[in-house]
C-alpha cells in the first residue's frame, strides 16, 4: 500500500481508503462487514471513511466495533455531518453550530474513539451562514474531537470561501470529497484547479462507479445476483450509469485492462489515482475478496497511450460538466 499526504498537511493516508456507505449496517451482515474491515487492515489500508447518515448511524457503529481493538495511532478515521439522522426535527440536519456540536459527539460515541482524524461537511448548507459553520468546525478541532476538516461535494467557490475562513480561524481544511471516476469527471475543470492552488486534496467516492466499472453489469441483461445493482434499495443511486450506452462503452475497456495486465476494478481504481490532486480512492466492498482485487491498484502507473485509449473507448458517455456539482447540491436543508 502506498500513502499520500492529505492536502497541504503532514497527515498521510492510504491511497486506497475503505468506505462503508450502503454496505455496513444495511446491504451486508455485520460479520461480513467486520471481515471486510479485517481484510482491509491486512492489506495495508489504514484509512476508513464513514458518515453519521450511512444506514442511519448504524454504519458508524459497525465500523467502531470492528476497529475498537486497533491501535488508534495506526489508523485514520473519517466521518461526516450534514444529512439528517434524528427524528427529523428542525435542527436534525445541516451545518448549524447546534447540529455540528451534537453530531460530532454522537459520531465519536458510535465510533468508540475520542477523536476523528477528519471531520467533513457532507454537503454545503445554504441555510447556515458559512462563518457559523466554520467557527463550529474550528471549535470541534480546538476541543480535540477532530484533527482536520474537509468538505464533500462543494463547488470551487464554496471551497475557496470555506478555506479562507478556516485559515483565518487557524484550522486546516485539507480535503474535498467528490464523486470521481473514468465516467464522472465533473471536478476536473474547476474543483481540482482551485484545490491545487489551496493545498486541498480530493478523496474521491465511487471510483468504480458503484461497481459498474468492474464490467459485471452487461448491457441488455439483469444485474448479477448479490450485486448492488440487483438490490432494490442499494441500487437506487446507480441511475447515471445503468444505461445501455454506458454499459456498452464500459465493456470496451476489457481488452485495455487485459493488455495492461490489470483487472477491470484495478483499472478503475488506478485511473483515479493517476490524478496527482487525488490523495485516495474511497472504495467500497461488499465482500473481502473485492478488496484483494482493488488494493492491487495501489502504486500502478497507467501510461499516457492507455489513458488516451480509455478516453477513446468511453467517448461521450463521460460526464464532464462542472455545473453538475451545483446542479445536484441540496437547495435547502434536508429533513
Ligand atoms: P465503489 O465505486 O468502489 O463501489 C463499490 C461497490 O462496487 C462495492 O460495494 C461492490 O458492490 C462493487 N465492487 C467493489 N469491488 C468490486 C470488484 N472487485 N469486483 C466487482 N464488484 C466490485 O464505491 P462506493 O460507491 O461504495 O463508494 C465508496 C465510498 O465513497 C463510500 O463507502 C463512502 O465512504 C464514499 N461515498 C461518499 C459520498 C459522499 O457524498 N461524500 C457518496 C457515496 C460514497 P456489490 O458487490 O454490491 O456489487
Amino acid at each position: 500500500m502506498e500513502f499520500r499526504y492529505l492536502g497541504n498537511s503532514g497527515l498521510k493516508i492510504s491511497e486506497i481508503t475503505y468506505g462503508n456507505w450502503i454496505t455496513h449496517g444495511s446491504q451486508v451482515e455485520n460479520d461480513v462487514a467486520t471481515q471486510c474491515v479485517r481484510r482491509a487492515l491486512d492489506l495495508g489500508i489504514t484509512t476508513f471513511d464513514t458518515a453519521d447518515v450511512y444506514a442511519n448511524t448504524k454504519a458508524e457503529t459497525v465500523l467502531g466495533e470492528a476497529l475498537k481493538d486497533e491501535r488508534r495511532e495506526s489508523i485514520e478515521i473519517f466521518t461526516k455531518v450534514y444529512w439528517p439522522t434524528g427524528p427529523g426535527g428542525p435542527n436534525d440536519s445541516g451545518l448549524s453550530r447546534k447540529h455540528i456540536m451534537e453530531s460530532i459527539n454522537g459520531s465519536l460515541q458510535r465510533l468508540q474513539t475520542d477523536y476523528v482524524d477528519l471531520y467533513q461537511a457532507h454537503r454545503f448548507d445554504v441555510e447556515t451562514p458559512l462563518e457559523e459553520t466554520m467557527q463550529a468546525f474550528a471549535d470541534v478541532v480546538r476541543q480535540g474531537k477532530a484533527l482536520y476538516i474537509g468538505v464533500s461535494e462543494w463547488t470551487a467557490d464554496q471551497i475557496r470561501q470555506g478555506h479562507a475562513m478556516a485559515k483565518d480561524l487557524g484550522v486546516q481544511l485539507i480535503s474535498s470529497q467528490p464523486q470521481y471516476s473514468m465516467l464522472w469527471r465533473v471536478i476536473e475543470p474547476e474543483v481540482v484547479p482551485a484545490c491545487e492552488e489551496l493545498g486541498i486534496s480530493q478523496i474521491v467516492w465511487s471510483p468504480m462507479a458503484q461497481g459498474v466499472l468492474s464490467g459485471k453489469y452487461l448491457p441488455g441483461e439483469g444485474a448479477p445476483e448479490g450485486s448492488r445493482g440487483a438490490d432494490k434499495d442499494a441500487g437506487g443511486n446507480m441511475g447515471d450509469f445503468m444505461t445501455e450506452p454506458v454499459l456498452t462503452a464500459v465493456q470496451g475497456l476489457k481488452p485495455l485492462a487485459e493488455e495492461a495486465g490489470l483487472t477491470m476494478p484495478q483499472l478503475a481504481v488506478a485511473w483515479v489515482l493517476q490524478n496527482p490532486n487525488v490523495a485516495a480512492a474511497l472504495v467500497g466492498a461488499s465482500r473481502p475478496e473485492q478488496l484483494d482485487d482493488n488494493v492491487a491498484a495501489s502504486g500502478v502507473t497507467l501510461e499516457p497511450d492507455l489513458l488516451a485509449k480509455i478516453d477513446e473507448v468511453l467517448g461521450d458517455v463521460v460526464v464532464r460538466d462542472a455545473g453538475q456539482t451545483d446542479a445536484r447540491a441540496p437547495k435547502k436543508r434536508p429533513t
